[in-house]
């Protein structure tokens, strides 16, 4: 009787226990999150512009890889460049973070940074960049990481810090509010907008410190980890964002898990708006 047991129930479900325990593994091992983190130290050489506005599109990871949305963002942002004018300069080298190449760039956006991507002398040189009035879009990414060495990424760049997102299912649809329809990153959306994405839930809310375009309705989609149901609620639920960071601006967007997202003409509308809001002298007008 307890040989049947063990042969016909305990041994399977032990053997359905450890494949999708090596399931998890070659999932991150394929996201290189066993890889080392790496930092650069030689700045790549920076094209000219030519009189047009110079974007970076910076995509290093030191942790988590978005293997398919880095490509499709790089790809989203080329067709931007081409549209509107713009010359791209897209790296993954950290050390294009110093005050004489930063300078040279009207936008910097970070396309699904992971980790602790900047040396403290490149940390030095952004953050005095952005505080001297530099424009930033940070994507997903950008601010999804569990914890960061340099506290100032998710307490003054991002302003929350990232906690957790749905597993079981991990993809869901779900009711985003567009609580600011006047912005011009917003306003072709409708008031309630849903997309399918991987939710990212924060400690705390950013509201406050940020102006709040994009929030998610938390009734819409399951906010839960699968490993004991973990509660991913916060209450006030912001998603997209805006703030001023002394003279500079910030936009993030925690949407962006997928590739598709970059060919969802209302996220791509989103995100050239955004840049544009962040490239124009003046924002007001
Ligand atoms: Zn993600």
């Amino acid at each position: 009787m307890i040989l049947r047991l063990f042969k016909f129930v305990v041994a399977p479900l032990l053997v359905l226990f450890l494949l999708f325990v090596a399931y998890g593994f070659y999932t991150l091992w394929k996201h290189e999150m066993f890889v080392e983190p790496t930092y650069d130290t030689v700045a790549p050489a920076i094209p000219d512009a030519g009189g047009k506005p110079l974007v970076l599109v910076f995509s290093k990871t030191n942790g988590f890889r978005h293997i398919d949305a880095i490509p499709a963002a790089h790809a989203m942002f080329a067709d931007f460049a081409e549209a509107e004018g713009w010359t791209l300069f897209a790296t993954e080298n950290g050390a294009v973070h110093n005050a004489d190449d930063l300078a040279k760039f009207d936008l910097i956006v970070w396309n699904n940074v992971s980790g602790d991507a900047l040396t403290a002398d490149q940390q030095a040189a952004f953050r005095a960049h952005m505080e001297g009035g530099g424009q930033f879009l940070g994507i997903h990414a950008a601010g999804g990481d569990r914890e960061y060495k340099w506290q100032w990424q998710p307490t003054e760049l991002i302003r929350t810090q990232f906690r957790s997102h749905p597993n079981i299912p991990h993809f869901q649809d779900a009711d985003l509010t567009v609580e600011d329809q006047g912005h011009r990153a917003t306003g072709h959306l409708p008031k309630v907008w849903r997309q399918n994405d991987e939710w990212y839930t924060f400690h705390t809310s950013p509201r406050g410190r940020t102006n709040v375009l994009v929030s998610i309705d938390e009734d819409s989609y399951n906010p839960s980890t699968w490993m004991f149901g973990e509660d991913l609620k916060m209450g006030d639920h912001p998603m997209i964002w805006h703030h001023q960071l002394g003279q500079g601006r910030v936009f993030y967007s925690a949407l962006g898990h997928q590739a598709s997202s970059y060919s969802d003409e209302n996220y791509r509308t989103l995100l050239l708006e955004a840049s544009k809001w962040l490239l124009a002298e003046d924002p007001d007008n």
